[in-house]
C-alpha cells in the first residue's frame, strides 16, 4: 500500500515571517497522522527558519530546486548538499517552471536527480506536457521521454526514493485541472513506464503525486483514483487551511 503524500511547493512567495507563520499553522493543525505524509517546499532563504519551526514534528522538508554539483564555483546556485544541511528531506526537479521558464533539459535535470540522490535527498521528480503536446496526442510519448531520460542509470534502490509528480503543464497556476479520466490515464501510464524501466516492485511502490489547480473541492476526487498517489500543490499551498483541507481529502 502506497502512503499519499501531499507536498506544498511555496514558489517565489512568503515573506520570512509568513512562511514561519504558514509552516508552524500546517505542522500544528496536522499533528501526527501517519496515514499521509506531508511536505512543506518554501524558498531557499527560509529554509533553515522553516526547519526549526518543523523541527520535532512530522511535517517534512523540501527544496524547490538544486545545482547538479555537490559544490565549486557556481554563483547564486544551491547544491543539493546544502539542502540536506538546511534540514531538506525532498528537493523537487523538474518542474516546469524550470523546464519551460528556464530552459532546463532531460539531461541536466538526470544529473540533478542523481547528484541529489548521492546527497541523501530524496527526490521529487515533475514530469507533464505542454497542451499543444496534449492536442497533438503526444501526452504519453512526452511523459515516456521525460521519465526514460530523467531517471536514466538510476538504480531501483535509487528508486526507491524517488516521487514522481504528474503536473500537465495547461493545469498549472491556470483554475484548469485534469478531469478525474485524463489524470488515471496519465498516471497509470507513467506507473506502466516504471515498471518497463525498473520492474514491478518499483512500479508498485513509488508514489506518483498530481499537480496542477489542486483544490480543497477537487483533491479527493483527484487522490481516490487509483493510481494517484498525494498532490504536489502551489497555490493552494500558501493559504494553511486550504493546503490542510487538501491533506484530509487526502486521507479519504
Ligand atoms: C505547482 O506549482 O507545482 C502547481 C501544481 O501549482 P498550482 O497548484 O498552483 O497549479
Amino acid at each position: 500500500m502506497r502512503p499519499k503524500f501531499v507536498a506544498g511547493n511555496w514558489k517565489m512567495y512568503t515573506s520570512l515571517a509568513s512562511a514561519k507563520g504558514l509552516a508552524a499553522n500546517v505542522a500544528h493543525a496536522f499533528g501526527e497522522d501517519k496515514r499521509v505524509m506531508v511536505a512543506v517546499c518554501p524558498p531557499f532563504p527560509w529554509l533553515t527558519a522553516v526547519a526549526e519551526v518543523l523541527k520535532g514534528t512530522s511535517v517534512l522538508l523540501g527544496g524547490q530546486n538544486c545545482y547538479p554539483e555537490r559544490e565549486g564555483a557556481f554563483t547564486g546556485e544551491v547544491s543539493p548538499a546544502m539542502l540536506k544541511d538546511a534540514g531538506c528531506q525532498y528537493v523537487i526537479i523538474g518542474h516546469s517552471e524550470r523546464r519551460h521558464g528556464l530552459n532546463e533539459g532531460d539531461e541536466f535535470l538526470n544529473r540533478k536527480a542523481k547528484v541529489a540522490l548521492a546527497a541523501g535527498l530524496k527526490v521529487i521528480f515533475c514530469v507533464g506536457e505542454l497542451l499543444a503536446e496534449r492536442e497533438a496526442s503526444k501526452t504519453e510519448a512526452v511523459l515516456d521521454t521525460q521519465l526514460a531520460a530523467g531517471l536514466a542509470g538510476l538504480t531501483t534502490d535509487q528508486m526507491s526514493k524517488v516521487v514522481i509528480a504528474y503536473e500537465p503543464v495547461w493545469a498549472i497556476g491556470t483554475g484548469k485541472v485534469a478531469t478525474p479520466d485524463q489524470a488515471q490515464a496519465a498516471h497509470a501510464h507513467i506507473r506502466g513506464k516504471i515498471r518497463g524501466l525498473f520492474g514491478e516492485f518499483t512500479a508498485d511502490h513509488v508514489q506518483i503525486q498530481y499537480g496542477g489547480s489542486v483544490k480543497p473541492d477537487n483533491a479527493a476526487g483527484l487522490m481516490s483514483l487509483p493510481d494517484v498517489d498525494g498532490a504536489l500543490v502551489g497555490g493552494a499551498s500558501l493559504k494553511a487551511d486550504q493546503f490542510l483541507a487538501i491533506v484530509n481529502a487526502a486521507l479519504g
